[in-house]
């Protein structure tokens, strides 16, 4: 299987880049974040919004996930249930950055992430991808950018809907979440020796893409 790894900071544009990479190359794309996006949803639906470890191993043990692609949209079910359209929502971006530390949790999304990656050509994008979950990917993207850029290019997408955060709200958020990808004692976000590393703080989308795809089919 061909596999892609992309890994990186909130925000970088990870989610992007893995879509303009497998449409270019007929490949699917496997959003990591979006299953501890489902898991935090069913969590504080389960057990409420308070985050604590023993409740967390309690309530992973018997969990269902499972992914499905319908009209092209990468949907997430935990015990059956359709989390999708509560995956983007503030507060559970929040949740998932703190239920994502516990290891129990990460072993389960661990399978899922390795099983799918098995199945298909893949570009599986996330934060432990290229340095955990798939170690031996054939490319290894590592995308960064300046905080602040990161920051006003969400504010710049959420702006105009009623009671988005500011731009000082955002960019504080994000810092928050970066520390704790970078700092977890369990598959932190780090850059692998073999990665490629792109900083996009000053270039466009395409242009990474572009350089990207080129990569991928040069076989570089
Ligand atoms: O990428 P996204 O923001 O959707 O991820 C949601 C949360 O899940 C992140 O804050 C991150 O902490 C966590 N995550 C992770 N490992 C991954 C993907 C996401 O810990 N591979």
């Amino acid at each position: 299987m061909l596999n892609i790894a992309i890994d990186g900071h909130v925000s970088s544009g990870k989610s992007s880049l893995a879509h303009g990479i497998a449409n270019a190359l007929g490949i699917r794309v496997l959003d990591t974040g979006a299953i501890y996006r489902g898991l935090a949803c069913a969590y504080s639906e389960k057990v409420g919004d308070e985050i604590v470890e023993n409740e967390v191993d309690k309530f992973i043990e018997d969990v269902v996930v499972k992914i499905e692609f319908i009209d092209d949209l990468q949907h997430v079910f935990v015990n059956n249930k359709d989390y999708t359209p509560f995956l983007r929502l503030e507060k559970t971006s929040n949740m998932a950055s703190k239920i994502s530390q516990y290891p129990k949790l990460r072993e389960k999304v661990l399978d899922i992430q390795r099983d799918f990656a098995n199945s298909y050509d893949c570009v599986v994008e996330g934060r432990d991808i290229g340095s955990h979950v798939l170690p031996n990917a054939q490319y290894k993207f590592f995308l960064t950018a300046k905080a602040e850029k990161r920051a006003q290019r969400r504010f710049d997408q959420i702006k105009n809907i009623p009671g988005s955060p500011s731009y000082q709200e955002i960019l504080d958020d994000l810092l928050e979440r970066d520390y704790r990808d970078e700092h977890r004692a369990v598959a932190p976000l780090i850059k692998t020796d073999d990665c490629i590393l792109i900083d996009n703080t000053d270039i466009y989308l395409n242009q990474t893409i572009e350089k990207c795809v080129q990569i991928v089919k040069n076989g570089e």
